[in-house]
């Protein structure tokens, strides 16, 4: 029993990996999501990926300990059924836990994908060894995890961690959650490129011509290769993530917040706002311990951290 499944449902791919004890992935497979299937193609689709993961490894079933597996959406409180996900629009009041369990007869867990995220960077990544860690992942959405006391801090309604909706400009952007103001209706990929186009549009020059082509990795390149609106651009998104993480550094005071997704590709552009945010508006005796870092495990986070989630699970049920 050395090792974990971990299965990461995304709205584009769908990953597993075969994890050991430490976290480190043995074989990893990727498919595209059949994101518009019903519920029972997916299910399938998660059940071929796992076999044919089992198989390629050459491992007999009781070398696995059980599968964990992440998915988008909110679960029910029981951990046990995928009430809905916005990304995947058919996949509703799915009692997945038990399909797969029955489907391999093994322990199995679920989790929220953002959480499992969190606590594989927790279990092996860039929090490895901290009892108390937040991680924002910043892509085309924001999401988040919470770790307190070295457990993943899961709500009344096992929807916490949606550092997302934090409201940081009252009657502000609208959100696509319907609030106004969110992080995500600021920093997230998305958000950065409408505000980019709504700067030239208004008059600012660039070397980017405003088009509806235009996404995050192009403004990106074009502020490593100088050209100030995208560089202008990138620390105003950083300070609006600073003053989320702000927030987050005043409630929790984590050890570490760990940020991750396609956004963290502007390296220093974004870091340093960040730090420069944090620094002024915290006291600096009780926050100085607080470290703000990179993801270290990448794409890989979501099939470490189900995996994990599912070891510590069997762990504390012994
Ligand atoms: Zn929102």
């Amino acid at each position: 029993m050395n090792y974990a499944i971990g299965v990461d449902l995304g709205g584009t791919n769908l990953k597993a990996g075969i994890v050991d004890i430490d976290g480190k992935v043995h074989q990893r497979l990727s498919v595209k999501t059949d994101y518009h299937a019903d519920s029972q193609t997916i299910s399938d689709q998660i059940f071929r990926l796992i076999d044919t993961l089992i198989s390629m490894a050459h491992l007999a079933k009781s070398d696995i300990s059980g599968i964990g597996l992440g998915s988008p959406g909110h679960i029910d409180k029981r951990g046990e059924t995928i009430l809905y996900s916005p990304n995947l629009p058919q996949w509703r009041n799915v009692p997945i836990k038990n399909m797969i369990t029955k489907r391999f007869v093994v322990p199995c867990i679920l989790e929220n994908d953002a959480n499992a995220a969190a606590w594989g960077e927790n279990w092996a990544g860039a929090g490895k060894g901290t009892s108390s860690m937040v991680m924002m992942t910043i892509g085309t959405g924001i999401g988040g995890g919470i770790i307190t006391e070295n457990r993943l801090w899961r709500g009344a309604n096992n929807v916490a961690g949606e550092i997302g909706h934090m409201i940081i400009q009252a009657s502000g952007r609208k959100c696509k959650c319907g609030n106004h103001g969110c992080i995500e209706a600021y920093a997230s990929a998305t958000a950065m490129v409408l505000r980019f186009k709504e700067a030239l549009e208004s008059g600012t020059q660039s070397s980017l011509k405003n088009c509806d082509e235009i996404t995050a990795k192009m403004i990106n390149d074009a502020a490593f290769q100088g050209d100030k609106a995208s560089l202008d651009i990138i620390k105003e998104t950083g300070q609006y993530i600073g003053i989320a993480l702000l927030n987050i550094m005043h409630i929790l005071n984590p050890e570490t917040i760990v940020l991750a997704g396609g956004m963290t590709g502007s390296g220093e552009l974004l870091m340093a706002p960040i730090r420069e945010i944090t620094k002024q508006g915290t006291f600096e005796e009780p926050y100085k311990d607080t470290k703000i870092v990179f993801s270290e495990l990448g794409n890989d986070a979501g099939i470490i951290g189900a995996a994990g989630c599912l070891l510590k699970e069997l762990e504390t049920s012994v």
